[in-house]
């Protein structure tokens, strides 16, 4: 498959109708990685449980494939989901912040935190970090409407994105502190 007309790469069009779970069960770090690994031929098209059933049918279609049951390892089908967070039993150690691909979680240390039923893709990623276990995962509504769930899809892109880049310049900045401590110690000038 090479580019479309539309200029997207064929990773762009595969992650175009991957759900934007962002929660690695198909073995990949999120919906883009794994995209690209269809994309070069390195994994196959049944393995994302939140999508299911839909989604391997439209993988199939895109990329001319046999249409084939979700893998098995990787789980059965994940139903639409939203974390919620008992605030009561809260302590406040900010630790589920981080792991929350989409951001959908907030609070500041020591006061309860909740999420953002909006924002919330579902992906559990918030749950093991959790000392108290005071987030639970409630039903949430299945969207039919293709226009609808592709245009929350694209949100939870861009959150994921904006999540992405926040994380890499917290990174950068935190390898220049280090460096410029390290050189200020060996009498060097900064970076
Ligand atoms: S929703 Fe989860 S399993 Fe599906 S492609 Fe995205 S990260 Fe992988
Ligand atoms: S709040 Fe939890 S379940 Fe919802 S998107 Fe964030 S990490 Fe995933
Ligand atoms: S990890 Fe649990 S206890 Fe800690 S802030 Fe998040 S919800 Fe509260």
């Amino acid at each position: 498959m090479n580019a479309s007309s539309s200029g997207q790469t064929p990773a762009e069009r595969i992650d175009a109708l991957l759900p934007q779970t962002q929660c690695g069960r198909c073995t990949y770090a999120g919906c883009r990685p794994y995209a690209v690994a269809i994309a070069a031929g390195e994994a196959d098209i049944n393995r994302c449980p939140p999508g299911g059933e839909r989604t391997i049918r439209a993988l199939a279609t895109l990329l001319d494939l046999p249409v084939r049951p979700l893998a098995p390892e990787v789980g059965p089908q994940t139903p639409p989901q939203v974390a919620w967070i008992d605030e009561a039993r809260c302590i406040g150690c900010a630790r589920c912040i981080a792991p929350c691909p989409v951001d959908a979680i907030v609070g500041a240390q020591k006061l309860a935190h909740t999420v953002i039923a909006d924002h919330c893709t579902g992906c559990e990623l918030c749950l093991p970090p959790c000392p108290v276990d005071c987030i639970e995962l409630r039903p949430a509504a299945e969207v039919n409407d293709d226009f609808a769930r592709r245009e929350r899809a694209d949100l939870a892109r861009g959150r994921y994105e904006r999540h992405q880049a926040r994380l890499a310049a917290e990174a950068e900045a935190e390898r220049i502190a280090f460096e410029t401590a390290r050189r200020r110690a060996r009498g060097e000038d900064p970076p």
